[in-house]
């Protein structure tokens, strides 16, 4: 499979104009280019890929899997063959090794067509980045390796029912008996928790220790007994996307899919949120980008008081509120993935980029939905749709109060240097 999806990369690359260059051909060599507010040739050609990959697949689905909620299995395999899936994974493993900005040109394309689609791929990149942070040669030939073989799914399990926001807080446990680790717990709002071939697991394996000690992270095969797969939930929004509770009972996982070390799992799984953060951000820079498109083209189109909406000062400031927080958010998500892939510490900046497009994807969305007037109210225009898929990018991969607590004590950090 690997073979076949790439040697269709190489014959696209090989065949077509640039612009529709397959991710899979690009280097990480890019993500060590000085800093442009231009992108390069090869970026543009990665952004226009998924550009039409969006307008192609996505696009014209998008409300079918919005109204019945079914996984968007077929639309994912078409964009692994292309390289728009596991953009973490580097080339050794067969992967695309995109850096975190290539990545989010991907991912802010993807969600301009359907952010439920978006997130049900950006969740394997989630799930992904811990193993990019510290799993060993062995663990990445082997779990990289089969995410770059066939178009399998991966998820990321932290939250609990009773532990979000509060990490510290979680309770599922795993006890080392002989050579492999037994787990013990439940997990909640796990994406692509009923799609998923693998999981990364944080549990606490020391009652007594401080939280930087106490949790170790495991990859644990989804096939392992005393694994159940709760209902898919029914969302509010970004309906395409597959979220579940994940029951461990008496999991036996081997030793060797420990993580990193023992009890240097809260690290990784936060760790983690440097890559994946940006990400998100960039998912939700897309989607507000269609809702002041969408918004834009029906305020030229429709006419109150015998002219158009747009001429009306009030209508044209809230499209202008929105092209301001889709430049300033965009322009977070490229400098918190720039810092990333250049070897910097991008934390408190991949904090401001999630907390700001998140905002800016909800004000834009809702605001949509005023250019709209009663339209927007309805399932048969766009924006409704926009509203609902945006409300969770303030939500998952930490609430908007999580981000501000990161940037808040930041700017105290910096200013008692
Ligand atoms: C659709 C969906 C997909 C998800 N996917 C995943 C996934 O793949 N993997 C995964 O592990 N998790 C996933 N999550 C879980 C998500 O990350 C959590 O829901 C989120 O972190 C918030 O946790 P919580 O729901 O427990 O809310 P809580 O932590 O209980 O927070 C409730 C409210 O209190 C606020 N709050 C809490 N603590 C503080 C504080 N110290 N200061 C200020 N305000 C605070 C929060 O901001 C929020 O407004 C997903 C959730 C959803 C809904």
């Amino acid at each position: 499979m690997l073979r076949s999806a790439t040697s269709t990369l190489r014959r696209v690359a090989a065949t077509k104009a640039p612009a529709q260059m397959a991710a899979r051909s690009f280097s990480t060599s890019m993500a060590q280019s000085n800093i442009s507010f231009g992108l390069s040739d090869d970026q543009l050609a990665i952004q226009e890929l998924a550009r039409k990959f969006t307008a192609d697949e996505i696009i014209p689905v998008a409300a079918h899997h919005d109204r019945t909620g079914e996984y968007p299995t077929e639309i994912i395999r078409k964009a692994w063959e292309l390289g728009l899936v596991n953009t973490h994974i580097p080339t050794a493993y067969g992967g695309t090794g995109l850096g975190v900005f290539e990545a989010s040109l991907v991912s802010e394309e993807l969600a301009y067509g359907c952010s439920g689609i978006q997130t049900a791929i950006e969740a394997n990149g989630l799930a992904e980045a811990p193993l990019v942070v510290a799993a060993n040669e062995e663990q990445k030939k082997k779990y990289f390796g089969r995410m770059t073989e066939e178009p399998l799914m991966a998820a990321y399990c932290v939250t609990e029912p009773g532990a979000g926001s509060d990490v510290a807080g979680l309770q599922t446990k795993a006890v080392k008996k002989g050579d492999k680790w037994v787990i013990n717990g439940q997990k909640m709002w796990i994406t692509n928790g009923g799609k998923a071939n693998w999981y990364f697991v944080l549990a606490k394996t020391d009652a007594n220790a401080r939280t930087g000690s106490a949790f170790t992270g495991f990859i644990v095969d989804a096939d392992t007994p005393g694994i159940t797969v709760g209902r898919k939930e029914q969302n509010m929004g970004q309906r395409a996307s597959d979220t579940r509770g994940i029951t461990f009972e008496d999991v036996e996982v081997p030793h060797e899919n420990v993580l990193g070390a023992v009890g240097q799992g809260f690290k990784i799984a936060m760790g983690a949120f440097d890559i994946t953060r940006p990400l998100v951000a960039a998912g939700a820079v897309g989607l507000a980008r269609r809702a002041m498109e969408e918004a834009t083209k029906y305020a030229v189109d429709r006419k109150t008081m015998g002219k158009a909406i747009i001429e009306h000062q009030a209508v044209l400031f809230m499209i202008a509120d929105m092209a301001i927080g889709i430049e300033s958010a965009r322009n977070m998500v490229y400098k918190s993935g720039w810092l990333k892939d250049n070897g910097h510490r991008n934390t408190w900046e991949a904090s401001i980029a999630k907390a700001l497009a998140s905002d800016v994807a909800v004000k834009s969305a809702s605001d949509a939905v005023q250019v709209f007037g009663g339209a927007g109210f309805n399932t048969e225009y766009p924006v409704e749709k926009l509203y609902r898929d945006s409300k969770i990018f303030q939500i998952y991969e930490g609430t908007s109060q999580v981000q501000r607590l990161i940037i808040g004590r930041g700017v105290v950090d910096r200013l008692s240097k």
